[in-house]
């Protein structure tokens, strides 16, 4: 009988078997995907808990060194202001250094270096406004009779109570300078020359006033003062100059005197 194939348990057998055998090792590779799949998942779990531990640990650290910075920031702020404040003291007393240096001690007066300089300033304002100052040029009397009669101490008293009497009546703006001994020059800014004899008399006055004992007598003192008026644009020198030919007129005058400088008195010593 052609064409009709016989059962055979055998080949049945055989056949069942060998698929079974394609589903196991397929079931194999299945179960392998699976446990490297389960793998894989393991691995990037620890990973992930690795990362979670370190950004912790990185978020700790952050907020200490944020906490450090804080504290770093307030200790700098605190150095900075004891710095500030130490630098104002510094200037403050640096401040006061030079002025004790640019004052004489005895009279309050500039010392002979500070006024020049700053009458030079004055002069130079002088210039640029087209202002006038009028300046005043000062020698004490006899002073050399007072060291001898009296002794040192006591003209030291007298140049103390000179400059106390002149700085009474001298406005803020004013400069006194101790030339040299018992040498003064006054410059009044933005003064006309009859406000400067005004000034001038006052200060001859109040030194006339002035008086004291020692165990050798009284002791009273006077002042020859020469006044100039600055003219616009003149050099400091020259009113010095003119204000000095003044006061050498004042002296030989008498002395205890204020003399305004005039062109006359040019001519008078050219005549003499
Ligand atoms: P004149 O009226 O012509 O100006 O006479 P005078 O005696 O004031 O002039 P002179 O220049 O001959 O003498 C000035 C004196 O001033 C001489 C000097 O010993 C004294 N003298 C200068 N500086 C000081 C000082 O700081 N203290 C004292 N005690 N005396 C001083
Ligand atoms: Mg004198
Ligand atoms: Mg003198």
């Amino acid at each position: 009988m052609q064409g009709k194939s016989r059962f055979s348990l055998y080949a049945t057998e055989e056949a069942v078997l060998e698929k079974s055998d394609v589903m196991l090792s397929r079931l194999a590779e299945v179960a392998g995907g699976v446990q490297d799949l389960a793998e894989a998942y393991r691995r990037s779990y620890r990973e992930q808990r690795q990362l979670v531990r370190m950004s912790d640990r990185m978020q700790s650290d952050l907020q200490n060194a944020v906490q450090r910075l804080a504290e770093q920031a307030r200790e700098l702020q605190e150095l900075n202001e004891k710095l500030s404040e130490e630098i104002q003291h510094r200037a403050a007393l640096e401040a006061e250094l030079r002025r004790i240096a640019e004052t004489d001690v005895l009279t309050g007066a500039l010392s002979r270096r500070r006024f020049i300089e700053l009458a030079q300033s004055e002069w130079a304002r002088q210039k640029e406004t087209g202002s006038a100052a009028c300046l005043l040029m000062l020698d004490l009397d006899r002073f050399k009779r007072i060291n001898d009669l009296h002794g040192h101490a006591a003209g030291d008293r007298a140049l103390e109570s000179f400059g106390a009497a002149c700085r009474a009546e001298l406005r803020s703006l004013d400069l006194m300078g101790r030339l040299g001994g018992e040498e003064f020059a006054i410059i009044l800014p933005d003064t006309r020359v009859e406000a400067g004899r005004e000034m001038a008399e006052k200060l001859r006055a109040a030194i006339a006033a002035i008086s004291f004992r020692t165990d050798k007598g009284a002791v009273s003192l006077s002042v020859s003062i020469g006044a100039a008026q600055g003219e616009p644009g003149e050099a400091l020198e020259d009113t010095m100059c003119r204000a000095d030919r003044a006061l050498y007129r004042a002296k030989s005058a008498g002395r205890d005197r204020v003399q305004i400088f005039t062109p006359e008195l040019l001519e008078r010593e050219v005549a003499a």
